[in-house]
């Protein structure tokens, strides 16, 4: 999963990112409101962490631009503690959801997944498809009820097929997923991935649709 995070504070934004990055979140950090509203109209992100108060442009117009332009990935803002005001005007403006400043790291956290679980037009905080299940708050996996121990980019790659069943994800999709604006890509990146699920949960979990990318058959 690919998040952006909005946030001038240096301090809170390092700690952020960090805790974004040990979750195994692919995130790019930008730290003001112009450089927010450029990163949105260039990449897709599955969920924004917008602070509100930043220089150039609020953090407030950076949302209500995104919302006009009908884009619905999930934000999640966060707010002082103290500012009930931005709070609702935040949610007025579209946002999903707040967490007050400063974070509770596991909240942060929580919230993250609960938005992201929506998203994905799920109500169950669990991943269970053919035999195959994925918990992502404990990050553990199983296979017929057997753990599986997976890489921190084996899981990236196979979150995003496994919460919904059926939809065809682009290797360039998936490669978005996997890595920030400052990582290295290697070409094969993806397949190789792909190649070590199929080896730990089956070759039949993931399928090519060639010329397109790949799924997880819905049935
Ligand atoms: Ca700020």
């Amino acid at each position: 999963m690919r998040l952006l995070l909005v946030e001038d504070d240096k301090m809170i934004g390092e700690v952020v990112l960090d805790l974004l990055r040990s979750e195994h979140y692919a995130v790019d950090w930008v730290k003001d409101g112009d450089m927010a509203s450029t990163a949105l109209r260039t990449q897709t992100y599955d969920l924004i962490v917008l602070d509100l108060g930043l220089p150039l442009l609020d953090g407030l117009s950076v949302l209500r631009a995104l919302r006009a332009r009908k884009d619905r990935t999930p934000v999640l803002i966060a707010t002082a503690r103290d500012s009930l005001f931005q709070r609702i005007e935040g949610l007025d403006a579209g946002a999903d959801d707040y967490v007050l400043k400063p974070f509770e790291l596991d909240e942060l956290l929580a919230r993250i997944r609960a938005l992201l679980r929506r998203a994905s037009g799920r109500a169950e905080p669990v991943y269970e498809h053919k035999g195959v299940c994925i918990n992502p708050a404990s990050r553990e996996v199983t296979s017929n009820g057997v753990p599986v121990v997976l890489s921190a980019r084996e899981w990236a790659v196979l979150e995003p097929l496994l919460a919904r069943p059926g939809m065809v994800l682009s290797r360039t999709q998936l490669e978005e997923k996997l890595y920030g604006w400052k990582d290295e890509i290697s070409s094969n990146a993806v397949e190789v991935y792909i190649h070590g699920l199929r080896k730990k949960l089956g070759a039949e979990l993931i399928q090519n649709v060639r010329g397109v990318g790949y799924m997880v058959p819905k049935e």
